[in-house]
């Protein structure tokens, strides 16, 4: 079998050796004889899973037992609205920064739950910036942000300085750069862009801002309704949970966050280097906000876009398709893509320039 170069932007790549573990776990889990799909949350060997799962992110981020991590169903996208639900007090308002498709979804959940005020947005550029300089309302209950722009290929390289409690939604860098997660009241990721497989979505919250809303909480839509069980209120997403402790296990073994920053940087230069030196190609968003995770970039003559697409694809290169909304292209860089990978595209990058370029 050939390898594949996967720049998918999600579901998105994982670490080999944890699809061939997490592929055992599916026949014999942890010599059981049984697939960890078929026995019960509660047994021991799943809760080791689960407490592992939960512990382990709170160790990669650096903090302390003011903090509770939960697997939940539904996506990130069910976050846009818990997010609210859970620190929208019944009178206050949530301030939120527009950096995109994801950021506009998280305010329209919120708007349906309380007052949410749109600070700062950069929908007038089509997203292809990070607003600065706004000011924050002192008496938010929040602020929401979006670290990376998955779609448009920006990233917050400096998070805002607040008094009022940060919420981030981290799905597309989570735990590929430093990042002082104490400045966070509250982080949350879907797993698959960065840390596992589909199915599963992280939440960490500071136990401090819960239970201030003086609403009627759903069972299931209550944050200290899934802490107090463990995560286990329902029946969880057991193999993804598992598949993102291995992931989360394989980052750490292998040099944890310091590590994979290099790794990360590496990436995105060796990319950015090649978009700004070929002369074929050009990056869509403002340099200072470049995300090093999803790198868009379009084609000065888009007339030669069936030609670059064959190189790539004989290169074994998959997924840098661009969405749709920019068009061109994007390459997903996430932890699990190794250098070579971006290598191998910037090579032919270089081969299509010979070819094409003047
Ligand atoms: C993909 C993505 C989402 C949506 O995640 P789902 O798990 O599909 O709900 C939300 N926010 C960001 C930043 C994303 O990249």
């Amino acid at each position: 079998m050939n390898k594949v170069h996967n720049f998918s932007a999600g579901p998105g790549i994982l670490p080999q050796e944890v699809l061939k573990q997490a592929s055992e776990a599916c026949i014999n889990f942890d010599n059981l004889n049984l697939s960890l799909l078929e026995i019960s949350h509660r047994s021991k060997n799943y809760e080791k899973v689960m407490d592992e799962a939960r512990s382990i992110v709170k160790e990669l981020f650096e903090v302390g037992d003011d903090y509770e991590v939960m697997y939940l169903g539904g996506g990130a996208s069910l976050q846009f609205a818990m997010v609210p639900y859970n620190l929208l007090r019944e009178n206050g308002t949530a301030a939120y920064v527009n950096t995109g498709v994801w950021a506009s979804k998280a305010i329209k959940e919120a708007k349906m739950i309380g007052n949410t005020k749109v600070i700062a947005s950069s929908e007038d550029k089509k997203f292809n910036y990070i607003p600065k300089g706004y000011e924050i309302p002192a008496d938010a209950d929040y602020l929401h942000i979006t670290s990376n722009n998955t779609i448009y290929g920006t990233q917050l390289h400096n998070f805002p300085k607040s008094s009022i409690p940060l919420v981030c939604d981290m799905s597309s860098d989570i735990f590929s750069r430093k990042v002082n997660a104490k400045d966070f009241s509250l982080i949350y990721a879907g797993a698959q862009k960065n840390m596992g497989p589909a199915g599963s979505t992280m939440v960490m919250v500071k136990k401090d801002v819960l239970g201030k809303t003086g609403r009627k909480m759903l069972s299931m839509l209550d944050y200290q309704v899934h802490i107090k069980g463990g995560s286990m209120y329902n029946t969880p997403p057991v193999f993804p949970i598992y598949v993102t402790l291995l992931t989360l296990q394989w980052l750490k073994k292998n040099g944890g966050i310091a590590w994979i920053e290099g790794v990360n940087n590496a990436k995105a230069q060796a990319l950015y280097n090649e978009i700004d030196r070929n002369s074929l190609f050009y990056g869509t968003t403002a340099v200072e906000d470049r995300s090093k995770m999803n790198v868009c970039f379009l084609l000065h003559k888009p007339e030669l876009e069936t030609e670059f697409d064959k190189l790539w694809k004989e290169a074994n290169i998959s997924g840098i398709r661009g969405h749709r909304d920019v068009g061109g292209y994007r390459a997903s860089l996430y932890n699990a893509l190794p250098l070579e990978s971006v290598n191998v595209l910037v090579d032919v990058m270089q081969h299509f320039e010979k070819k094409f370029g003047q």
